[in-house]
């Protein structure tokens, strides 16, 4: 079972790889945008890290809409409202229950993917976040490294996409070849979770 402080290890988990990895995310941003993803996502984490860190919430879902509040809040772009929109809706539909189980984390980012296509409109193969989230909750009702590994394999395949959406889209054809710095950081915040299960086992209760 994964309770509330799961969750808040997910996201700091994932605030550490943001600031490990945050100069590679800016530079695939530097081709096909405008150079900024990981600097505004490196804003955001930390936010959120500092606010689960000051003031844990008691449960998963609020500790997903409390990060996703946080980031609509402190990142500018198109990332910060998706990311927002992501975490927030997989928060609400995980409910009030203190502890939730995998596949029911699985159904819960399934909504909050599907709120983030609604918002940007983007479908898979559009070369964007939703290309590494997809696999990434087909994937989770197996293993949490399962859902790394496809997310991964799914950011490593837009390279060779024609960007449909966000600003690498007024690129055309120049967009092509290079890899999709969101779908990057989605696969960072979906590998997060590996980090955030190993440190429950290494805890041995
Ligand atoms: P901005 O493009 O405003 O500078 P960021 O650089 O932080 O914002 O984020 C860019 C990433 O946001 C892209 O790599 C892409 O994955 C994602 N993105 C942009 N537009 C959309 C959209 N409409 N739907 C889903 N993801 C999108
Ligand atoms: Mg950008």
């Amino acid at each position: 079972m994964l309770d509330a402080e799961f969750f808040r290890r997910w996201m700091t988990a994932t605030a550490a790889s943001v600031e490990r990895e945050a100069e590679r995310l800016t530079a695939l941003d530097s081709p096909i945008g405008d150079a900024d993803h990981g600097s505004n996502l490196q804003r955001g984490f930390r936010a959120v890290r500092e606010a689960l860190d000051k003031e844990p919430p008691a449960t998963p879902g609020a500790v997903l809409t409390r990060a996703g509040r946080l980031l609509i809040s402190t990142v500018g772009g198109a990332s910060g409202p998706l990311y927002g929109t992501l975490l927030r809706r997989t928060g609400k539909a995980l409910g009030e229950a203190a502890e939730v189980e995998r596949g029911q984390l699985a159904e819960a980012l399934g909504a909050g993917v599907n709120a983030v296509r609604q918002l940007g409109g983007a479908a898979p193969g559009d070369k964007t976040m939703i290309d590494a989230l997809v696999p990434a909750v087909d994937a989770l009702g197996g293993s949490f490294a399962a859902a790394r590994d496809a997310a991964e394999e799914g950011a490593v395949a837009t390279t060779p996409m024609l960007a449909r959406k966000g600003r690498a889209s007024y690129l055309g054809e120049r967009s092509i070849g290079h890899q999709d710095p969101g779908a990057t950081s989605s696969a960072l915040l979906i590998a997060a979770l590996v980090d955030a299960s190993a440190e429950t086992e290494a805890g041995g209760e």
